[in-house]
């Protein structure tokens, strides 16, 4: 069956923009003003209209249309929170928090009151919230407590083409939850392309399309390959600033560390042309940027300067940025990719789509033509990238979202309605680590210990530890060292100029070889002595807005102990019980040193590293249990514990057995002896 499409264009009339005289306005007015000048706003009944007449509705339009910004509003307006919340879900946190806060803002009311967002480890709303922007992850969580969703009456599923994860799992729950809640709106959204891929798999909804405006956009491309992306990047952004006519740069980077160096690449090279050139205003922003510095990137550049901004994938179709008027596409973006063989997920830096660079460069033609500079080759542009993303689901590991399934109640995985299919090795892998975990039993079904483990936002391994720590009397350590591990690697802080100082300060957390998970037990535990000080942080190279939010995931994960009923219980003493907590949960992450100072892993053999920031990279004990694999020059364990061998037989007996932790050659010796 073919779709109808509702064309926007039926109803085309331009927004009256006028620039009335020039009357001091409110800043409400003058955001209400901006609201009518939006491309959506014209279709604004129509698309009103086409809500009320369908259940479901697929909603193409052009990025910087207004689809996240207006939808929630124009409902709201239209009556539609009387019957209950509406949720919009974003793949990306930080266009959550941002989009919420500039929806508060247009709607005049405080952030977190009538409009707010929930994401995961953060909660910004109240009893009042009628438009909640969530991440996808977030409103898949809701499930668990709220099968059928009731509180809402809407669902606008953002960003589907995306196709993260957590948004494919939503599609197969929304469209079977809209069967038998008629009163129920679902809006699945998307910037372009796949538009009939979505309604094919809603039934044939039909598409309602928003026309956006477009100014041409002058595609360039490198005459030669680039040998460092990085480089050119700075090189191209300080050749537009002082050869270009006005107008803001926006630099698609791949992640946090790249958008760092570039810009202190940007600033050192900036300094040196002093004031012959207008100001370069340099704004970052990516996922784990602190909420004061991420609404910098809104803020319009002041005449005679000019605004570079270096972002991740999250400015190609989540934030708009208004004023750009060049692109710089080195062509990469940070790609997870999973290995269903080995079960080990790795985050790659890997060309772009054709589908993505097309994108990229439509940011360059929102408010008048421009430029966007491709730092590859046409035949690069032909021949290396591949014409769409695939789709996360099929390049992730998927034992959260099993047990997530699972927790549902929804067993039959296989026959799940998903638009596209996972590897049925991915899944296989999937139920056999969560059986190896002991989430699931022999048949499949959730255990116990899996409906706890699934009481946390965390991945398996992560909540199995958290479980365990009930048995070995140490919970209060371990949801310490949980928390800690959720914020990533950004609590040790090295400066440049200080990095000795800082590793001797880290190092000191370290003493006695005790481990990457212990040190970050002693760093949090350490803060609190001090009464959470902010200048012990300092003194101790240690970065205060990451502890912050430890700090506050170890609340939460304090409030979730008491509800899957676990005693918060000290056993500080006695580290080996912590081990065997954290062992409990990562024994599937085991690895034995080599003769040459590598190590391989127990369970599907590979050859890996300690990462050189861990503690351990010179102790390198015989045997260790890893929390990740990160692939960089090679494959780098990162936070490393040591821990005995006879502890896998004892934690994991249906997963390793005595000959997988003997040393080959002295194979008579008890291990348990033998341990150094
Ligand atoms: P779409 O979802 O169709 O891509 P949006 O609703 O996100 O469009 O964006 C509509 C407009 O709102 C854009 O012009 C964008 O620049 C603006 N906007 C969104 N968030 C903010 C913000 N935090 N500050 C200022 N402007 C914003
Ligand atoms: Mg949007």
């Amino acid at each position: 069956i073919k779709a109808s499409v509702i064309d926007g264009d039926d109803f085309d009339e331009q927004a009256a923009a006028n620039t009335e005289e020039s009357k001091a306005k409110s800043a409400l007015e003058k955001l209400q003003e901006d609201r009518k000048s939006l491309p959506i706003y014209p279709h604004r009944d129509p698309l009103l209209q086409a809500i009320n007449d369908y259940q479901v509705l697929v909603i193409v339009g052009e990025t910087g249309s207004g689809k996240t910004t207006q939808i929630p509003q124009y409902l709201h307006e239209a009556g539609y929170t009387k019957k209950g919340k509406i949720a919009c879900t974003q793949p990306r946190r930080v266009a959550a928090m941002s989009i919420a806060a500039r929806v508060s803002q247009e709607m005049g009311v405080k952030l977190g009151h009538e409009v707010g967002y929930s994401i995961r480890f953060e909660d910004c709303t109240s009893d009042k919230t009628v438009i909640k922007y969530m991440t996808d992850g977030m409103l898949l969580r809701e499930f668990l407590g709220e099968p059928d969703l009731a509180s809402y009456s809407v669902i606008m599923v953002d960003e589907a083409h995306e196709r993260t994860l957590s948004t494919d799992i939503l599609f197969g729950l929304v469209k079977d939850i809209a069967r038998f809640r008629p009163d129920l709106k679902l809006l699945i959204s998307s910037a372009t392309l796949d538009a009939e891929k979505f309604s094919d798999f809603f039934d044939s909804a039909p598409i309602f399309k928003i026309p956006g405006r477009r100014y041409p956009v002058d595609i360039l491309h490198t005459s030669a390959p680039e040998a460092d992306y990085l480089d050119a990047a700075i090189v191209t952004s300080l050749q537009i600033h002082i050869q270009h006519p006005p107008g803001d740069i926006l630099v698609f980077l791949t992640g946090q560390e790249e958008i760092e160096a570039a810009e202190e690449l940007l600033k050192h090279r900036t300094r040196g042309l002093g004031t012959k050139i207008a100001e370069l205003i340099i704004c970052p922003i990516y996922a784990n940027l602190p909420t004061e510095l991420q609404n910098k990137i809104f803020e319009p550049t002041p005449e005679g300067a000019r605004k570079v901004v270096l972002a991740t994938n999250i400015a190609e179709t989540s934030l708009t940025i208004d004023g750009i008027k060049y692109v710089i596409d080195p062509g990469f973006c940070k790609m997870k990719s999973y290995n269903a063989r080995t079960g080990m997920e790795t985050l790659l830096i890997t060309p772009i789509s054709k589908a993505s660079a097309m994108q990229r460069a439509g940011r360059a033609g929102r408010t008048g033509p421009g430029v966007c500079f491709r730092l590859y080759t046409l035949h690069n542009y032909h021949t290396d990238l591949e014409d769409n993303t695939v789709p996360e689901i099929q390049r992730t590991n998927l034992a959260n979202v099993v047990l997530t399934l699972k927790s549902l109640g929804i067993h039959d995985l296989l026959n799940f309605d998903f638009m596209d299919p996972p590897p049925a090795e991915a899944l296989l892998k999937a139920l056999e680590l969560l059986y190896a975990l002991g989430a699931l039993n022999k048949l499949g079904e959730l255990t116990k210990s899996g409906r706890r483990m699934a009481e946390f936002p965390v991945d398996p391994m992560l909540s199995k530890m958290i479980v365990a720590s009930d048995k070995y009397k140490c919970s209060e350590e371990i949801i310490t060292i949980a928390a800690m591990l959720s914020i990533g690697n950004s609590i040790f802080y090295r400066p440049k100029d200080k990095q000795v100082h800082a590793d001797n300060a880290r190092m000191n957390f370290h003493t006695g070889n005790v481990g990457d998970h212990i040190a970050l037990l002693k760093v949090y535990d350490s803060w609190k002595e001090t009464n959470f000080a902010t200048q012990w942080c300092y003194e101790n190279y240690i970065q205060v807005r990451s502890m912050k939010r430890a700090r506050d995931i170890r609340d939460q994960l304090v409030g979730l102990l008491e509800r899957v009923e676990i005693e918060l219980t000290s056993n500080l003493n006695d580290l080996d019980a912590i081990k065997k907590a954290i062992t409990s949960g990562f024994f599937p992450h085991s690895a034995r040193l080599q003769k040459n100072g590598s190590y391989r892993t127990v369970k599907h053999p590979q050859t890996v590293h300690i990462h050189p920031s861990s503690g351990l990279a010179q102790a390198l004990p015989r045997w260790v249990v890893y929390h990740e694999l990160v692939l960089t020059t090679k494959e780098y364990m990162r936070q490393v514990t040591e821990l005995k061998p006879d502890w896998l037989v004892e934690i994991a007996p249906h997963y390793y057995q005595m000959k997988d932790v003997e040393d080959a050659g002295s194979k008579k010796m008890p291990i348990s002896r033998r341990q150094s």
